[in-house]
């Protein structure tokens, strides 16, 4: 049994994953809206001889492949893009324009590279079953939606996922980033924040801004409460622990010579690791009820939690295992990877299924500009990152790497 058979199945996927992913780049989806690109998907999967199950979560999509008896392994790729409007100049940039959840329109792009992705899980799905003479066991392919808005994860398993599919062994995800194509970086452990957005509403009393003794006033509230919620990092977490804590909106009042009756805060906490994060959450809410309490108000303040990402940590065991395999296969083109601020929602699956998991990224910048831009000191500044509008993987070595590191990684315990 050898990854090398099934690493050679890569030339019948040439035939047309290029083209796949620039079909889907130039059609990108907003999550929750993924259909075209779930049906493409379905389609693809049914043709290696994948039973599909559709419609988890709206529009997610699994793909199952028992070949006897064997560990269980589940790779992941999410399918949805991002309100951005693209700015790369490639000939097959993304010009559509669509209505999102609240009603508006707004163009849509593939800005994080999404579609690098489902390519990628696509081509290895058909070279897995197209070698599935190398290996035992099963395959789960999972393509979660809307995870740009955190919870197609929890949409899929909220609708049943874990009664679908034979219960994983492990699972295994991977994203596209800015360092040089060709690239694959591991890190066990902490990998991705886990990010939490809250809103804060304070009540006060309202009254003529010349009357203050008749308020009681939100505006002074809230400014003491944003001083106050900075000591929560410098002050309650542990100086070798990463926290950060940023109050992005604060809104109250809307005339010179009114006191209002009430401020909103909006804040966004991230962390690396769990108890960090339950500290910080408890003392924004001890600090804002406090402050209440200091200020006489009438009523008690409101806590809202959205937009919130689980911690993305991975297994030891499961990132030395996937980490040795690239070396393997990649030599010195596998590597570690630099530990990310960014959340992801992947984590919920194996967390509810009580898997071990890791979740790797590759590399998407053309090497020689990446290069260039190094030695001139400007790779901030030159190489778009993720979410950005000229935010434009180059397709090769891109998609070869990802679709290689997925099967790699697979074979790691499908291959024993
Ligand atoms: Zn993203
Ligand atoms: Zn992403």
């Amino acid at each position: 049994m050898t990854t090398s058979t099934v690493l050679s199945g890569l030339d019948q996927v040439h035939v047309w994953q290029e083209e796949f992913y620039k079909n889907l780049h130039a059609h990108p989806e907003l999550s929750h809206q993924e259909r075209r690109t779930a049906e493409r998907v379905s389609k693809r999967l049914r043709q290696a001889g994948y039973e599909v199950h559709g419609d988890l979560g709206g529009t997610g999509v699994v793909g199952v492949l028992v070949n006897g008896p064997g560990p269980t392994v589940l790779v992941r790729a999410d399918m949805d893009a991002l309100p951005v409007r693209e700015d790369t100049g490639l000939p097959y940039a993304s010009t559509v324009m669509t209505t999102d959840a609240a009603g508006d329109q707004v163009p849509v792009a593939h800005a994080c590279g999404h579609d690098v992705h489902v390519s990628c899980l696509l081509g290895a799905a058909q070279m897995l079953a197209d070698g599935r003479g190398s290996w035992h066991g099963t395959l789960v392919t999972l393509f979660q939606p809307a995870e740009e808005t955190g919870d197609g994860a929890r949409g899929m398993l909220a609708d049943g996922l874990a009664g679908r599919i034979p219960t994983p062994d492990v699972a295994l995800a991977q994203h596209v980033l800015p360092f040089p194509a060709g690239q694959v970086g591991t890190l066990a452990g902490p990998v991705l924040s886990a990010a939490d957005s809250m809103r804060i509403t304070v009540h006060g009393r309202g009254a003529h801004g010349s009357m203050p003794h008749a308020a009681v006033d939100p505006v002074v509230l809230a400014a003491m409460i944003v001083i106050r919620l900075q000591t929560i990092v410098s002050r309650e977490t542990p100086p070798g622990e990463t926290a950060v804590l940023t109050v992005g909106s604060l809104r109250a009042g809307s005339k010179s010579n009114v006191i209002p009756d009430r401020a909103v805060i909006e804040l966004n906490v991230r962390t690396y690791s769990d108890a960090t994060r339950a500290t910080i959450l408890d003392a924004i809410r001890r600090i804002v009820t406090a402050e209440c309490q200091a200020s006489d108000c009438p009523r008690d303040p409101e806590f809202e939690l959205f937009d919130r990402f689980p911690l993305t940590t991975n297994d030891a065991a499961v990132t030395d295992r996937a980490a040795a395999a690239f070396a393997e296969f990649f030599g010195d083109r596998a590597g570690p990877l630099e530990q990310q601020t960014a959340s992801e929602d992947f984590s919920d699956i194996p967390a509810a299924l009580g898997v071990p998991y890791t979740y790797w990224g590759i590399g998407g910048v053309d090497p020689q500009t990446y290069r260039q831009a190094q030695d001139a000191g400007r790779v901030a500044q030159d190489i778009p990152v993720n979410h950005s509008p000229g935010f434009a993987p180059v397709i090769q070595p891109t998609l070869d790497t990802g679709t290689q590191a997925l099967v790699v990684a697979a074979m790691a315990w499908l291959g024993r």
